[in-house]
């Protein structure tokens, strides 16, 4: 049997769990490569600890080049242009040729959609949270708005847990009483796919630490002039300082390559993850939406690209090794949720469940020792 190739596109979450995993399942005729325009990968359910100075970037980052020792072929460079119909993919003036190909090229971010979001703080990046980190020291008081700027964005308890770490963090210089913090966001309630129980219960536990929350607004401009954020319904609300999520887009090389529309992410098979017409190309993660029971998508969140990776790569090994492709994904998703003091909630549950079936623990040191001991097994594990 001839060397398989198989290209993973993508070097964050889905790409990197794909890549370890096919190295160990795959014998060593079979080559496995992964291409990332950046040779660095950081941890982004740690960006709040970045902004918040209990992390440092290098502390949650490592180097992908690192992967070459356990035989997993790494490139750098932008990729272009991928053609399916002949099975590859340019990458700066390579061209790469494959039997397999996986995508996990994740959201692309962007500003341009509303006016002014490009001069606002994010924690959505390392970048943005080490700006944050060095501007908080020197806000001394007022208004702080949390805006989730558009639908869909990733890990959508983020932007609940920044108010709350920033809740905490306030209480801590003892400002909090000069500091009115309020969260906007499109939703009716917060992580409304998962159901109105855990959102009224994120609402309460918001109240209960004076964090302001104001559904369906939908953010259409942000003038750092007059400080004023402006909604859909005419609102125009007052700001000292404002966070926001970037607006997310699939990336513009998979709409290039016609493998997905303007304005829409990957069609997949929710169980196998092969796109659509074709039977080996998988796309996972953020770049994909796996439809949910409703017509929603699947949030995107590394747990679902960590689980999409791990069945797509079962199958592609299997089918290699010549034996039936069996594996399906199942829709399990968990996630932590840090609340301030050494805490944190736990949501985790089925979401292709119908209804999902999704809860949410209340906050404890037991979850936030939990996600500790997350961040540092990821970091570990996969280099
Ligand atoms: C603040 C924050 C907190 C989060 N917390 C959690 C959490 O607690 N739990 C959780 O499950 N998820 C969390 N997430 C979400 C999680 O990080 C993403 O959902 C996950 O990383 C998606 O994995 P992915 O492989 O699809 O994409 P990514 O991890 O974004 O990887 C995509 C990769 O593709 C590369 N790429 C893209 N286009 C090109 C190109 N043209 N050429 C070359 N390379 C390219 C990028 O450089 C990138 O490395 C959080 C996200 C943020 C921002």
């Amino acid at each position: 049997m001839a060397g398989k190739t198989v290209l993973i596109l993508g070097g964050g979450t889905g790409g990197l769990v794909a890549a370890n995993r096919l190295r160990r399942m795959l014998e060593s005729e079979h080559r496995v490569v992964l291409v990332d325009r950046s040779p660095l990968f950081s941890f982004a359910p740690s960006f709040t600890w970045v902004m918040l100075g209990s992390r440092t970037s290098a502390r949650i980052s490592r180097d992908l080049r690192a992967l070459g020792k356990k035989g997993i072929e790494f490139i750098i460079g932008e990729i272009q242009a991928i053609d399916t119909a002949n099975k590859r993919v340019m990458v700066k003036d390579q061209r790469l040729e494959y039997d397999y190909l996986i995508i996990s090229l994740g959201a692309e971010y962007s500003s341009a959609e509303i006016d002014g979001l490009g001069r606002t703080w994010t924690y959505y990046h390392l970048e943005g949270a080490e700006g944050i980190r060095e501007h908080l020291p020197t806000f001394e008081g007022g208004r702080l708005a949390i805006v989730v700027s558009a639908l869909p964005y990733k890990c959508p308890p983020a932007p609940y847990e920044g108010a709350l770490l920033l809740d905490d963090y306030f209480r801590k210089r003892r400002i909090r009483d000069q500091v009115e913090i309020t969260l906007y966001t499109p939703e009716q309630l917060p992580l409304q796919v998962t159901g109105e129980h855990i959102g009224k219960e994120l609402v309460a536990l918001l109240t209960r630490r004076g964090v302001s929350f104001r559904p369906k607004a939908k953010l259409m401009a942000v003038d750092h002039g007059a400080k004023t954020l402006e909604f859909d319904d005419g609102l125009r609300q007052p700001f000292d300082m404002v966070i926001a999520t970037p607006v997310h887009r699939v990336p513009e090389v998979l709409v290039q390559s016609r493998l997905a529309a303007a304005g829409e992410w990957m069609e997949v098979d929710r169980e196998t993850l092969a796109v659509a017409g074709q039977e080996d190309v998988f796309a996972i993660g953020d770049c994909n939406a796996v439809p949910m029971v409703g017509g929603s998508a699947l949030p995107k969140a590394g747990v679902f690209a960590h689980g999409e990776a791990e069945v797509v790569c079962r199958n592609i090994a299997a089918e290699v090794a010549g034996v039936e492709a069996i594996w399906a994904y199942g829709g399990q998703g968990a996630c932590f949720l840090e609340t301030g003091g050494g805490k944190a909630a736990y949501v985790n549950g089925n979401f292709f469940a119908e209804p999902p079936d999704v809860t949410m623990r209340r906050p404890s040191r037991f979850a936030h020792w939990q996600k500790l001991g997350l961040e540092r097994l990821w970091l570990w594990r996969w280099f």
